[in-house]
Protein backbone atom coordinates (compact mmCIF):
# COMPACT_ATOMS: atom_id res chain seq x y z
CA UNK A 1 0.00 0.00 0.00
CA UNK A 2 1.51 3.57 -1.15
CA UNK A 3 1.89 5.61 2.41
CA UNK A 4 0.75 8.92 1.69
CA UNK A 5 2.05 12.23 2.99
CA UNK A 6 -0.24 13.78 6.14
CA UNK A 7 -0.54 17.16 5.29
CA UNK A 8 -2.57 20.55 6.97
CA UNK A 9 -2.11 22.31 3.87
CA UNK A 10 -0.20 22.37 0.56
CA UNK A 11 1.75 25.70 -0.84
CA UNK A 12 2.32 25.79 -4.55
CA UNK A 13 5.15 27.76 -6.42
CA UNK A 14 3.61 29.99 -9.51
CA UNK A 15 5.94 30.27 -12.09
CA UNK A 16 7.02 27.21 -13.90
CA UNK A 17 4.56 24.78 -11.37
CA UNK A 18 0.95 25.79 -11.87
CA UNK A 19 2.12 28.28 -14.81
CA UNK A 20 3.89 27.18 -17.97
CA UNK A 21 5.29 30.64 -17.88
CA UNK A 22 8.95 29.63 -17.60
CA UNK A 23 10.41 29.84 -20.71
CA UNK A 24 8.35 33.39 -21.45
CA UNK A 25 10.50 34.39 -18.29
CA UNK A 26 13.25 32.95 -19.28
CA UNK A 27 13.33 34.58 -22.31
CA UNK A 28 13.21 37.89 -20.88
CA UNK A 29 15.16 37.74 -17.87
CA UNK A 30 17.99 36.72 -20.41
CA UNK A 31 17.39 39.10 -22.94
CA UNK A 32 17.79 41.81 -20.02
CA UNK A 33 20.77 40.51 -18.74
CA UNK A 34 22.55 40.56 -22.45
CA UNK A 35 21.21 44.31 -22.59
CA UNK A 36 22.31 45.53 -19.52
CA UNK A 37 25.61 43.39 -18.76
CA UNK A 38 26.52 42.67 -22.13
CA UNK A 39 27.22 38.89 -21.51
CA UNK A 40 26.61 36.54 -24.30
CA UNK A 41 23.68 34.35 -24.39
CA UNK A 42 24.96 31.26 -23.17
CA UNK A 43 25.96 33.01 -19.88
CA UNK A 44 22.97 34.58 -19.38
CA UNK A 45 21.09 31.61 -19.45
CA UNK A 46 23.40 30.02 -17.51
CA UNK A 47 23.27 32.74 -14.91
CA UNK A 48 19.25 33.15 -15.07
CA UNK A 49 19.02 29.62 -14.57
CA UNK A 50 21.13 29.34 -11.44
CA UNK A 51 18.99 32.00 -9.09
CA UNK A 52 15.55 30.65 -10.99
CA UNK A 53 12.72 31.01 -8.29
CA UNK A 54 14.33 34.01 -6.43
CA UNK A 55 12.75 37.35 -7.57
CA UNK A 56 14.44 39.07 -10.52
CA UNK A 57 15.85 41.87 -8.69
CA UNK A 58 17.46 38.90 -6.38
CA UNK A 59 18.71 37.56 -9.66
CA UNK A 60 20.70 40.33 -10.58
CA UNK A 61 21.83 41.64 -7.30
CA UNK A 62 23.70 37.69 -6.95
CA UNK A 63 24.79 37.78 -10.38
CA UNK A 64 25.83 40.84 -11.11
CA UNK A 65 26.34 42.44 -7.26
CA UNK A 66 26.84 46.12 -6.66
CA UNK A 67 25.99 47.25 -10.72
CA UNK A 68 24.63 50.24 -10.77
CA UNK A 69 22.45 49.39 -13.76
CA UNK A 70 21.16 46.98 -11.34
CA UNK A 71 17.54 49.00 -10.69
CA UNK A 72 16.88 50.28 -14.27
CA UNK A 73 17.56 45.89 -15.50
CA UNK A 74 14.79 45.06 -12.62
CA UNK A 75 12.50 48.39 -13.96
CA UNK A 76 13.08 46.63 -17.54
CA UNK A 77 12.27 43.09 -16.71
CA UNK A 78 9.24 44.22 -14.58
CA UNK A 79 7.84 46.17 -17.11
CA UNK A 80 8.42 42.92 -20.00
CA UNK A 81 6.71 40.48 -17.45
CA UNK A 82 3.66 42.82 -16.39
CA UNK A 83 3.04 43.45 -20.56
CA UNK A 84 2.63 39.21 -21.13
CA UNK A 85 2.33 37.35 -17.73
CA UNK A 86 -1.86 37.20 -18.18
CA UNK A 87 -1.20 35.39 -21.23
CA UNK A 88 1.30 32.44 -19.76
CA UNK A 89 -1.09 29.27 -19.40
CA UNK A 90 -1.78 27.02 -16.26
CA UNK A 91 0.09 24.00 -16.88
CA UNK A 92 -3.30 21.40 -18.24
CA UNK A 93 -3.68 19.77 -15.07
CA UNK A 94 -3.16 22.41 -12.74
CA UNK A 95 -6.52 23.33 -11.70
CA UNK A 96 -7.82 19.79 -11.80
CA UNK A 97 -5.26 19.33 -9.32
CA UNK A 98 -6.10 21.86 -7.02
CA UNK A 99 -9.62 20.62 -6.81
CA UNK A 100 -8.73 16.98 -5.93
CA UNK A 101 -6.48 18.39 -3.06
CA UNK A 102 -9.16 20.77 -1.91
CA UNK A 103 -11.58 18.03 -2.53
CA UNK A 104 -9.24 16.26 0.40
CA UNK A 105 -9.95 18.76 2.92
CA UNK A 106 -6.40 20.17 2.64
CA UNK A 107 -6.31 23.42 2.06
CA UNK A 108 -4.02 24.94 -0.96
CA UNK A 109 -1.76 27.92 -1.31
CA UNK A 110 0.46 29.60 -3.52
CA UNK A 111 3.76 31.02 -2.52
CA UNK A 112 5.34 33.54 -5.55
CA UNK A 113 8.57 35.68 -6.29
CA UNK A 114 5.89 37.63 -8.66
CA UNK A 115 4.19 40.80 -7.27
CA UNK A 116 1.33 40.01 -5.01
CA UNK A 117 -1.06 42.26 -7.15
CA UNK A 118 -0.31 40.52 -10.47
CA UNK A 119 -0.49 36.79 -8.65
CA UNK A 120 -3.69 38.04 -7.41
CA UNK A 121 -4.93 39.12 -10.61
CA UNK A 122 -3.54 36.11 -12.71
CA UNK A 123 -6.05 33.99 -10.82
CA UNK A 124 -9.11 36.20 -10.71
CA UNK A 125 -9.21 36.66 -14.19
CA UNK A 126 -9.27 33.10 -14.70
CA UNK A 127 -12.20 32.57 -12.13
CA UNK A 128 -10.03 30.13 -9.42
CA UNK A 129 -9.18 32.87 -6.72
CA UNK A 130 -11.26 31.29 -4.40
CA UNK A 131 -10.18 28.15 -5.16
CA UNK A 132 -6.98 28.94 -2.82
CA UNK A 133 -6.71 29.45 0.83
CA UNK A 134 -4.12 32.02 0.52
CA UNK A 135 -1.84 33.42 -2.48
CA UNK A 136 1.20 34.96 -1.46
CA UNK A 137 3.13 37.45 -3.34
CA UNK A 138 6.20 39.14 -3.73
CA UNK A 139 7.66 42.58 -2.10
CA UNK A 140 10.27 43.34 -0.39
CA UNK A 141 10.97 42.05 2.91
CA UNK A 142 8.28 39.18 2.44
CA UNK A 143 9.18 36.26 -0.06
CA UNK A 144 8.68 32.97 -1.29
CA UNK A 145 10.15 30.68 1.45
CA UNK A 146 10.34 31.55 5.00
CA UNK A 147 7.91 35.27 5.23
CA UNK A 148 5.27 33.09 2.98
CA UNK A 149 5.89 30.05 5.62
CA UNK A 150 5.74 31.90 8.46
CA UNK A 151 2.61 33.80 7.57
CA UNK A 152 0.82 30.84 6.79
CA UNK A 153 1.92 29.80 10.15
CA UNK A 154 0.82 32.93 11.89
CA UNK A 155 -2.17 34.29 9.98
CA UNK A 156 -3.82 31.00 8.61
CA UNK A 157 -3.16 28.48 11.66
CA UNK A 158 -0.56 26.12 9.19
CA UNK A 159 1.27 23.51 11.00
CA UNK A 160 4.31 24.14 9.02
CA UNK A 161 5.66 20.46 10.05
CA UNK A 162 2.77 18.66 7.99
CA UNK A 163 3.21 21.02 5.28
CA UNK A 164 4.54 19.98 1.92
CA UNK A 165 5.48 22.89 -0.92
CA UNK A 166 5.86 21.98 -4.39
CA UNK A 167 8.29 23.72 -6.57
CA UNK A 168 9.88 23.44 -10.00
CA UNK A 169 13.50 25.13 -8.61
CA UNK A 170 16.32 24.35 -6.65
CA UNK A 171 16.03 27.50 -4.70
CA UNK A 172 12.71 26.37 -3.99
CA UNK A 173 14.20 23.14 -2.17
CA UNK A 174 16.58 24.87 -0.41
CA UNK A 175 13.98 27.70 0.80
CA UNK A 176 11.73 25.19 2.16
CA UNK A 177 14.97 23.89 4.57
CA UNK A 178 14.07 24.04 8.05
CA UNK A 179 10.07 24.74 7.12
CA UNK A 180 7.93 22.11 5.23
CA UNK A 181 8.40 19.22 3.25
CA UNK A 182 9.29 19.68 -0.56
CA UNK A 183 7.84 17.92 -3.50
CA UNK A 184 10.25 18.54 -6.67
CA UNK A 185 8.47 19.07 -10.09
CA UNK A 186 10.47 18.29 -12.87
CA UNK A 187 10.44 21.11 -15.78
CA UNK A 188 13.50 23.33 -15.59
CA UNK A 189 15.14 20.68 -13.45
CA UNK A 190 15.50 17.03 -13.52
CA UNK A 191 15.17 14.59 -10.57
CA UNK A 192 19.11 14.03 -10.93
CA UNK A 193 19.69 17.78 -10.24
CA UNK A 194 17.16 17.76 -7.49
CA UNK A 195 19.05 14.94 -5.97
CA UNK A 196 22.41 16.29 -6.59
CA UNK A 197 21.07 19.43 -4.61
CA UNK A 198 20.04 17.32 -1.75
CA UNK A 199 16.18 16.31 -2.15
CA UNK A 200 16.02 12.90 -1.08
CA UNK A 201 12.10 13.19 -1.23
CA UNK A 202 9.47 12.80 -3.52
CA UNK A 203 9.93 14.18 -7.23
CA UNK A 204 6.79 14.29 -10.06
CA UNK A 205 6.71 14.93 -13.43
CA UNK A 206 3.13 15.84 -13.71
CA UNK A 207 1.05 17.79 -11.13
CA UNK A 208 -1.69 15.46 -11.34
CA UNK A 209 0.82 12.86 -9.30
CA UNK A 210 0.15 14.67 -6.31
CA UNK A 211 -3.15 14.33 -5.14
CA UNK A 212 -2.76 10.62 -4.65
CA UNK A 213 0.53 11.47 -2.69
CA UNK A 214 -1.15 13.18 0.07
CA UNK A 215 -3.96 12.44 2.72
CA UNK A 216 -5.23 15.20 5.56
CA UNK A 217 -3.96 15.22 8.73
CA UNK A 218 -6.23 13.57 10.95
MG1 LIG B 1 9.05 28.33 -10.06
Amino acid sequence: MVTRIPCAAIIFDFDGTLADSMPFLEKIGVKVMMKYYGVSKNEATSRYRATTGLPYEHQVRDNFQGNPVNDEAVEEFEKLKIDKIYEQVLFPDAIDTVNRIVAKSIPVFVSSSTFQATITEYFRRRGILELFAGIFGYRPGFEKGADHFRYAQSNHGVDLSRTVFVGDSLKDYQRTLGYCQFIALEGMFSEKEFREAGHDGIVVSALGEIPDLVVAVE
